[in-house]
């Protein structure tokens, strides 16, 4: 049976933040002057974790952080999930979602270990917006390296994930649709969440579907395409076929009653929403030497109380209890 909360959704999506000390400072998510807040476990943590809930029901594993690559052992930790087997007995499917600062010289020994696709976080193709952005300076090179890098060892589609902010980066549109159709990657704009340190959310900031449909089609015109049920984005090619966008759009349009995730953050604890306000201690159950069998029934407990939807933008709206950077995104 797989794992199912109580409105019906099926929870088969798995991610793992195996830190949350990143090496940029993104100016929507960070401080610039906070560092990491919570510990890191031993890959073996996060490997039992995984397997419990790989047998039952998750069927993609996406590591996060913070800043993945930052982590010494990861290939060796991609082998080790590759190597567990689906309900289906298949192999899981293993993403990674990175700045992409450390990629180009790990990629390929992460895909032969058995990592499946890549998500490159990229706020600007402008290199000194970028270090505006990231308060690192050339990082821009550096990604745009571990992008290729990643398009040439075969991790297609590479997805490069860019979060647009108004007065900040919004003219980085149809840029970034340039660079779709040149590099051959998908685009995917994500809208700004109240999930920053800083707490400078509003409404007002944030750069909407509509929006960037609009802004997009100034520069050619653009036709939906079918994107699966519990895909997070809506998707996009050019009229001439050429180049692939996709449009995240958890605040003007959220897709809660599709949601198939599951995370566990860089402590080992379970989340059921990025917006919750509580999260479930695995690690601790786990440190006390509970079977995978108590492991197991412990996350269906958790899974059964997964919110139905998260409240941004509403009248009582309350934060979450920690932010993006310390969740794993
Ligand atoms: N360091 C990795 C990276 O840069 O992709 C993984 C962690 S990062 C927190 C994951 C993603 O969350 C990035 O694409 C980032 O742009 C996005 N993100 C961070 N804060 C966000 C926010 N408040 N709203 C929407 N997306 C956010």
């Amino acid at each position: 049976m797989p794992l199912t909360d109580k409105f019906g959704r099926s929870i088969h999506d798995l991610r793992i933040s195996i830190t949350d000390r990143c090496n940029y400072r993104c100016v929507y998510c960070r401080t610039g002057t906070n560092g990491a807040a919570y510990a890191e476990l031993p890959f073996a943590d996060y490997l039992r974790m995984a397997r419990v809930l790989v047998g039952l029901g998750v069927t993609k594993i996406r590591l996060t952080g913070g800043e993945p690559l930052l982590r010494k052992g990861i290939i060796e930790f991609v082998r080790d999930l590759a190597a567990l087997r689906t309900v289906a007995g298949g192999k899981p499917e293993i993403a990674l979602t990175t700045n992409g600062h450390l990629l180009a010289e790990i990629v390929q020994p992460l895909k032969d270990a058995g990592l499946d696709r890549v998500t490159v976080s990229m706020d600007a193709v402008d290199p000194e917006r970028f270090a505006r952005i990231t308060r690192v300076a050339n990082g821009f090179e550096s990604v745009l390296a571990g992008v290729r890098a990643a398009h040439r060892v075969g991790l297609d589609p590479v997805k490069v994930n860019c979060v647009l902010l108004r007065g900040f980066n919004e003219d980085q549109v149809i840029p970034f649709g340039m660079f779709a159709r040149e590099e051959g990657v998908v685009v995917r704009f994500i809208e700004f969440m109240p999930l920053e340190e800083d707490r400078v959310w509003t409404p007002a900031v944030v750069v909407t579907l509509d929006e960037i449909v609009a802004r997009m089609s100034e520069y050619r015109p653009l036709v939906e395409i079918e994107r699966g049920r519990s895909e997070t984005a809506r998707r996009y090619r050019f009229d001439d076929g050429v180049g692939e966008i996709g449009i995240i759009a958890p605040v003007s349009h959220p897709f809660c009653g599709h949601c198939s995730r599951i995370r566990i953050t860089s402590d080992g604890k379970l989340r059921t929403c990025l917006f919750s306000v509580w999260d479930h201690d695995l690690h601790e159950l786990m440190r006390r030497g509970a079977s995978d069998a108590e492991m197991a029934e412990f996350i269906v407990g958790v899974v059964d109380k997964k919110e139905e939807r998260h409240h941004i933008g509403e009248v009582g709206f309350v934060p979450a209890s920690r932010t993006m950077v310390h969740i794993g995104g």
